[in-house]
């Protein structure tokens, strides 16, 4: 699979159904892995933390989530195929796995989110099998690694703490877990719960949500302020380090 390098990061140079069809071969030939939804945060976050930048490196899928990833590859003169969003690839797997009968263990934000998202997606996908769920604001990992061994197991584990919390409960327990694929969602469950909103379609169109995200959540502000310092470190990177290498 072709990938494009951008600060360190090796995207995925894949599309949707592309991504969805590759991560339903592996569940069916029960090859254990993750797949991780790298924004221009998780990139900065790469950047200064070696350890979680290997760990994401071995996903077995890196998609690009955020249009500042899709600008910096643009910059840097990477080929990608477009923003695959963390949601919509999780919305698109579950129509899939649902087809199939296949099991979906939930991990992550406040008490009973979990719970409502699993309803909602087994509402909206006829034949999903949720498997369990779990909140992300436990003591221990074990209790979580238990709760899905405890269930029978799932063919998919939606694994939704933030980064890169997320990531490094993956790399760390992924083993001692009856699961096949393992996603790392950010907020999802909040948006599936119906906790928080996504931006309506003409902000997702236009590039925008990051925008429509901040009007609606001002306190976002201040990392938000990442991304402009994001784009900074890509172009000094296309003219200084780069330079001379015709990308
Ligand atoms: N969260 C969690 N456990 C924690 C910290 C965060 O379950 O210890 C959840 C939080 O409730 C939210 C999600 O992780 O549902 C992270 O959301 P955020 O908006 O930060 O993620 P993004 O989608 O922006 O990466």
């Amino acid at each position: 699979m072709k990938t494009a390098s951008i600060l360190g990061v090796h995207f995925h140079s894949i599309t949707l159904p592309q991504a969805v069809d590759y991560a339903m071969g592996r569940i069916r030939a029960r090859q254990q892995g993750y797949i991780v939804t790298p924004n221009p945060e998780i990139v900065d976050l790469c950047r200064q933390d070696t350890a979680f930048c290997n760990i994401v490196n071995h996903a077995a899928l890196v998609l690009p989530d955020g249009i500042g990833v899709i600008y910096a590859a643009k910059i840097l003169g990477e080929e990608l195929q477009g923003k695959v969003a963390g949601i919509d690839f999780a919305d698109a797997l579950v129509a899939a796995m649902a087809k199939e009968g296949m099991r979906l263990f939930l991990v992550g934000a406040k008490p009973g989110v979990a719970e409502t998202a699993g309803a909602n997606l087994c509402a909206k996908y006829p034949g999903l099998v949720l498997a369990g769920t779990h909140d992300g604001y436990f003591k221990d990992p074990l209790t979580v690694v238990s709760a899905i061994n405890d269930c029978g197991g799932a063919d998919v584990v939606f694994v939704c703490l933030g980064a890169p919390k997320q990531e490094k409960f993956i790399a760390e327990h992924m083993e001692d877990i009856h699961a096949t694929l393992f996603c790392g969602l950010g907020g999802s469950l909040d948006v599936f719960a119906g906790v928080a909103k996504r931006a309506p379609d003409i902000f997702i169109k236009l590039g925008l949500e990051w925008f429509y995200r901040l009007l609606k959540q001002p306190s976002r502000l201040g990392r938000m302020m990442k991304l402009p310092l994001f784009m900074l470190v890509v172009i000094k990177e296309k003219l200084f380090v780069r330079k001379g290498t015709h990308k």
